[in-house]
């Protein structure tokens, strides 16, 4: 995005923070149990406020977990010995099916960066495949120049997820050892790209363990600032995953506790009123239902992290690489035999189970908040 784009204005940035940021910055401060407990009803009134008792439902479906990067703390890092898939088109209709018949209309098409198996072309396909009975369609996979994202918004999604992981240009550096991942100004500007291409919903986030949490939630704070000024026809959404065991058994370099994500997230609820509060299944149960009092939007619930972890598909032909090249596919797989998923979850209940829940809690589960014909009108307005 030239020198307009938010990494130059990240990296070169001078002088003090500014607007929510800087009120951002001293929420963060050391807070006392009383000053804490003051942020989170403001927070919840907040929320309340602007969201109402809804609670948005996502569910994702891992493509392939094939990648050309290595990245140190992921499981489906390029060197990592792991089972490998891609599903077919065919096959991730069988799984995005699966979450329909439990009630998601809104599907997160998930993939490591591999461009050969998961190119422009084949997420398309799955797009084009699924949106029959999907009104809402997003994806995170290796980020893309807008010229590549403009058909796959054609074809129906609309929200595009893509995390730095960190801010830190030189945690960056250290922590993604080989791929095109190395380049930290492209993924940084990547949201940008998106929004050019036409996604009506961009979602940061930072995967909190690999710098210390305060630098990394201003950082996002003013990527959130920035987004919102300058895509201001997209909702934002943050995310705050915290980093879990993976294949490759990295171990966190910086503690993020509890308390320390609930203070983020009622200071970025504070601060920026109108955003999307995402939390996946990496939280335990108990805190989730936490922070869905506090600021958290949305949720998905029951989710395999691993291509075909649903209903199997895939399973025969799974197979290893070597660098990035695919290997032969392991013939005799065992029941026991699955592809390797990204991250180990936490929050293991059942779709009714989580849905009941919330019901206890005052909240109504939200499945569809997109209608397509918003899409198609501003892709035909686009043209
Ligand atoms: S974090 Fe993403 S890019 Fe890095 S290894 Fe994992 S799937 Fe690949």
């Amino acid at each position: 995005m030239g020198i307009m784009s938010f990494s130059s204005e990240f990296i070169h940035r001078h002088g003090p923070l500014t607007g929510a940021v800087a009120r951002f910055a001293q929420l963060l401060e050391p807070k006392t149990g009383p000053e804490l407990e003051a942020m989170a009803q403001e927070a919840n009134r907040l929320t309340r406020q602007h969201f109402g008792r809804t609670i948005r439902m996502f569910g994702p479906v891992y493509l392939s977990n094939e990648c050309i990067n290595n990245c140190k703390y992921c499981g489906f890092s390029r060197d990592n010995p792991i089972l490998r898939v891609t599903l077919t088109v065919d096959q991730v209709e069988t799984e995005a099916k699966f979450l329909a018949n439990q009630g998601f209309r809104s599907i997160l098409l998930v993939a490591g960066e591999h461009p050969k198996f998961v190119s422009e072309d084949y997420l398309v396909k799955c797009v084009e495949k699924i949106r029959p009975f999907t009104p809402s369609i997003g994806i995170e996979v290796g980020p893309m120049e807008t010229e590549g994202y403009i058909p796959i918004v054609k074809a129906g999604a609309e929200y595009l997820i893509v995390f730095q992981e960190t801010y830190d240009p030189v945690v960056y550096e250290d922590m993604h050892v080989f791929g095109p991942k190395k380049d930290y100004a492209w993924r940084m500007d990547c949201p940008e790209r998106g929004y050019a291409a036409g996604f009506r919903r961009l979602g940061i986030g930072a995967l909190f363990g690999l710098a210390p949490w305060r630098e990394e939630a201003i950082a996002l704070a003013m990527h959130t600032q920035y987004l919102l000024k300058h895509c201001w026809k997209a909702l934002v959404h943050v995310t705050l995953p915290r980093l879990r065991p993976a294949a490759g058994g990295f171990q966190p370099r910086y503690e993020f506790t509890d308390r320390d994500m609930t203070q983020v997230i009622c200071a970025l609820r504070i601060c920026f009123p109108q955003i999307g509060i995402t939390q996946s299944t990496r939280e335990r149960p108990e805190f989730r239902d936490a922070l869905m009092q506090l600021g958290v939007t949305t949720i998905s619930a029951a989710s395999r992290t691993e291509p075909g972890g649903y209903t199997g598909a895939g399973r025969d032909q799974l197979h290893q690489t070597k660098k990035g090249i695919r290997g032969e596919a392991i013939k005799d797989v065992t029941p026991d035999m699955n592809a390797e998923e990204q991250f180990h979850i936490a929050d293991s209940r059942t779709v009714p189970e989580v849905v009941a829940r919330l019901r206890e809690m005052g909240l109504e589960p939200v499945w569809k908040d997109w209608d397509q014909s918003i899409q198609n009108e501003e892709v035909t307005l686009a043209k």
